[in-house]
């Protein structure tokens, strides 16, 4: 039995959502005890299957949505199985709210997604978007990519793709570029055919946009979906938090007192909308000369201040470097050449996120039942 949890401490759970069924862990009745005692909250999270790598993830969640509640400073969390009645309980509960959602976004449970975002403009976060995407899918991972900006997109020309989208049996199919071990797949308004079809989506409020890209793209198996969402802090990036709650950012920043500060708002505007900023990403960081001398044109240290500030680790840092810019003229990325110094900067990068800030989720040993089941929940008839 759920015991009942004061208000304050239920509404900062209401937005901790269970990757899988999409629903949040207070609805679902996961959370059996949550008691405060003095700053301390300790908590008693009934997870469906206990050897789940989801797990973590869920208590970290927990544990950050507690965080924010005024005067909690500690949060302890104890994990329990629940037995096949509760199980049950929580499918037929999962499968009503599936049926009420109006959002039933076809990006795996399982995929981090990654969403790239910038205070302002010209910072390079497309480019680093689409360079971060190519380095993590040669390492092996399926990487969906969306262009979530929606005006100023700028993925198809910066990859060298001038395709258009098949649709098949109702859903888009995203453009797909092997790369090494790794499958890359790619949407972007710019894959849209026909004027008509531009016409109708530019119609559309921004944020259905995004949705309908979540909704109606078959994205497949994915470990990772990077999304360029437009710059500031706006619609679309709270559409995505509502609409894929667990995104996680990176802020991309250049060392710029100013830009720091702009992009400050938008770590801002994750916290308002429960989400996690796994790092920011220093970009046009300095130039290096042919004599290997080093100037920093944009001032210096603004990545490494911005994420002391909301305490999360700076990533990488990208040089200014002509390669970047011309890898973008000629649709060919700089980091499909790791011997190159951006090239190079954008591996470690991708591997920094595979290997700690966001490695993907590994599915082999958890049990496929509740996989089974969920499926199940979303295409059961209303
Ligand atoms: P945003 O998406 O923030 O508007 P873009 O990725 O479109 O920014 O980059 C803006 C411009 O800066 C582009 O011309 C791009 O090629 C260039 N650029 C981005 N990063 C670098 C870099 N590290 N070095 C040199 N030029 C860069």
């Amino acid at each position: 039995m759920t015991e009942a949890i004061d208000a304050e401490l239920a509404e900062a759970l209401s937005h901790v959502v269970d990757p899988e069924l999409g629903t949040d862990v207070v609805t679902l009745g996961m959370i059996r005890a949550a008691v405060r005692e003095g700053s301390t909250v300790r908590v008693e999270l009934a997870l469906t299957i206990a050897a789940c790598p989801l797990r973590s993830q869920l208590q970290g969640d927990v544990e950050r949505a507690l965080r924010h509640v005024p005067g909690i400073e500690s949060v302890e969390i104890t994990t329990v199985a629940m037995d096949r009645e509760e199980r049950a309980a929580l499918m037929s509960i999962a499968r009503r709210e599936a049926q009420q959602r109006p959002i039933r976004s076809s990006v795996p449970p399982t995929a981090r997604v990654l969403a790239v975002v910038s205070g302002k403009g010209g910072v390079g976060k497309s480019s680093v978007a689409v360079n971060l995407a190519v380095s993590l899918a040669r390492r092996g991972a399926r990487v969906g990519l969306l262009d979530a900006d929606i005006w100023g997109f700028s993925v198809p020309r910066l990859l060298g793709l001038d395709d258009k989208l098949e649709v098949r049996a109702g859903k888009m199919l995203p453009i797909e570029l092997p790369l090494d071990d790794g499958l890359l797949k790619v949407v972007s308004m710019g894959f849209l055919s026909g004027e008509d079809e531009a016409i109708m989506w530019r119609g559309l409020v921004l944020n259905r946009a995004v949705q309908h890209f979540l909704e109606d793209v078959a994205w497949g198996a994915l470990d990772y979906l990077v999304v360029d969402l437009p710059p500031g802090t706006g619609d679309v990036q709270m559409g995505l938090a509502r609409m894929l709650p667990h995104s996680e950012l990176l802020l991309v920043t250049t060392p710029a007192l100013a830009a720091q500060k702009v992009a400050g708002r938008a770590a801002d505007m994750a916290r308002r909308g429960h989400l996690r900023v796994a790092g920011v990403i220093e970009n046009m960081s300095s130039f290096v000369c042919d004599h290997g001398e080093e100037y920093a044109l944009f001032g210096s240290g603004g990545g490494e201040r911005l994420a002391e500030e909301i305490g999360v680790p700076l990533i990488g840092q990208i040089p200014i470097d002509a390669a970047v810019a011309a890898g973008g003229d000629e649709g060919r990325p700089v980091a499909l050449d790791s011997t190159s110094p951006s090239g190079a900067v954008f591996a470690a990068i991708a591997e920094l996120i595979a290997t700690e800030i966001a490695p993907a989720v590994e599915m082999s040993n958890c049990s496929a039942i509740l996989f089974g089941l969920a499926r199940e929940a979303v295409s059961a008839p209303s």
